[in-house]
């Protein structure tokens, strides 16, 4: 099977324990579940509808905030955000408009009515989303057409340990809604095909792209 972000070959493994398939590409990196995992959004709300986060948490405003320490410090000039993916939450939208910068939260499920589509975004961020995206490479070119020229794209999702072994041990992959597990390699190869810049990565789970500025 060819990648669905590069195009490059792939090499196919089997996690023994569930009997799932997984690719893993020789370009960028990502490794995918067999399409067949790939669940209907029903499936998938069902799952979601599970998820309790409460947004008086203090635990939960710390995540948020430990992402926006490493976004925020390496931008200039962020008026306008959009947080694409928030779930039922829009506690990440009230904290970075709590910081006047004016956001907007969409969700399909959640909060599929906000107009973004015809809007443009200093920033774009999108947490815990891209690993159940059925097809990440489109989604990635329409957020960075939703930014401003000069505009930054930041995105949290855990990368993968880069050894097989390791990988099929890792939790994260368990959750049946993760079909898809970046490295930052990956979002190099992303940054390339849509005209952006890469600015940095945590190593752990969180990456930031600069849109060109023409
Ligand atoms: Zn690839």
């Amino acid at each position: 099977m060819k990648c669905h972000i590069c195009g490059s070959s792939t090499r196919s493994f089997k996690d023994e324990k569930s009997g799932i398939v997984y690719y893993h590409c020789n370009g960028c990196e990502v490794i995918f579940k067999s399409p067949e995992c790939y669940q209907s959004i029903e499936v998938q709300k069902a799952r979601y509808d599970l998820h309790t986060n409460d947004e008086h948490d203090e635990g939960y405003r710390a995540y948020f905030q430990r992402f926006l320490d490493f976004v925020l410090p390496q931008t200039v000039d962020v008026k306008t955000a959009l947080d694409f993916g928030c779930g039922r939450s829009t506690l990440l939208a009230n904290i970075l408009n709590s910081m006047n910068i004016r956001t907007d939260a969409y969700d399909p499920i959640y909060h599929p009515d906000t107009p973004y589509h015809s809007r443009k975004y200093d920033l774009v961020v999108s947490t815990e989303v891209f690993e159940h995206l059925h097809d990440p490479k489109t989604v990635f070119g329409a957020l960075v057409e939703l930014l401003s020229p000069g505009g930054y794209l930041a995105i949290q999702t855990q990368f993968h340990p880069q050894n097989i072994e390791a990988f099929k041990t890792w939790y994260y992959h368990k959750d049946p809604t993760h079909i898809v597990f970046f490295v930052p390699t990956t979002f190099r190869r992303l940054a390339e095909q849509y005209g952006c810049s890469y600015v940095a990565d945590n190593g752990r789970n969180m990456v930031l792209l600069k849109k060109s500025e023409k």
